[in-house]
């Protein structure tokens, strides 16, 4: 039998990648393979980072020091406290910087909060950001936010006519499913920044979201292009929901249907009477 040519470097990062190894936790990486005994001691040593990542980095501030994380119930009940307290998108964002109930904090590079218009009649609330959304700080920028972009515009909407946000705000490592945990610890937030946006339409994407914000345990197939009532807490809003635009782009059999709740969406948008202010 021949011997597999050994992958290329390229070859192996490509793996890495698809295996959702992205990103770096340690400066150093760890031998794993070798016996504990005869690992190198960590270099405690203070290395200079390079200054491209202590820029990315910058915007998250550290957890406090000593501190320890709260449990999970006691930080469900925390976001939801200091949810109910920001006044204002602004000061929701704040808080949000701040809060250290969520781990995921801690292994992402940044808050990714929101993008788009404030005063946006249509919402849109995706699940967690991924890879590029964590380098940016802005929601939907990688290849699943262009398809996003490209959907909107065929419904004659783009970035300064709606408001995108996440269930999530900090990239899970790796891009994995966020837990049940992650996500009830973090549903207040987005569930407060939907009263505070107070859109006419919210409109959910793909499954984690739409079962979350939307409260339903039905898979999307079952779940999308049907509308529902959403409570924001003040009043009572028209919300839909539709595929994932990253699953439409493995997927895009699933686009002809997202098509027809865009259309919806835009119908909707005509019908209901303009906005009043906040
Ligand atoms: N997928 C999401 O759900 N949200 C993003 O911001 C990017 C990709």
């Amino acid at each position: 039998m021949t011997p597999e040519p050994a992958p290329s470097l390229r070859q192996l990062l490509a793996f890495y990648l698809d295996a959702g190894v992205d990103c770096a936790l340690n400066d150093e990486p760890v031998n794993r393979l070798l016996d504990e005994e005869i690992v190198a001691p960590v270099q405690t040593e203070p290395r200079e980072a390079p200054a491209r990542e202590e820029r990315r980095r910058a915007p998250s501030p550290a957890p406090r020091p000593g501190a320890t994380p709260p449990s999970p119930e006691a930080a469900i009940v925390s976001a939801r406290e200091a949810a109910a307290t920001a006044p204002t998108l602004d000061a929701l964002r704040a808080l949000m910087e701040q809060f250290d109930g969520c781990a995921l904090r801690a292994t992402a590079t940044r808050l990714v909060f929101a993008d788009g218009n404030p005063q946006a009649r249509l919402m849109l609330v995706g699940e967690a950001p991924g890879r590029d959304e964590d380098i940016e700080g802005r929601p939907f920028v990688g290849r699943s936010g262009k398809l996003l972009d490209l959907m909107l515009a065929a419904i004659g909407l783009d970035r300064s006519k709606v408001y995108i946000a996440n269930v999530i705000p900090w990239r899970p490592p790796g891009n994995r499913t966020p837990t049940p945990q992650e996500i009830q610890i973090c549903l207040p937030f987005i569930q407060r920044q939907v009263e505070l946006v107070n859109p006419d339409i919210v409109m959910t994407l793909g499954n984690p979201a739409t079962q979350t914000l939307l409260q339903t345990r039905e898979g999307i197939m079952k779940s999308r292009g049907r509308w529902t009532d959403y409570n924001t807490g003040t009043r009572t809003i028209r919300a839909i929901a539709t595929f994932h635009p990253a699953y439409l782009l493995r997927s895009p059999a699933y686009k002809r249907m997202t098509w027809m709740d865009l259309r919806a969406v835009a119908q909707a948008l005509e019908a209901l009477p303009a906005r009043t202010a906040n």
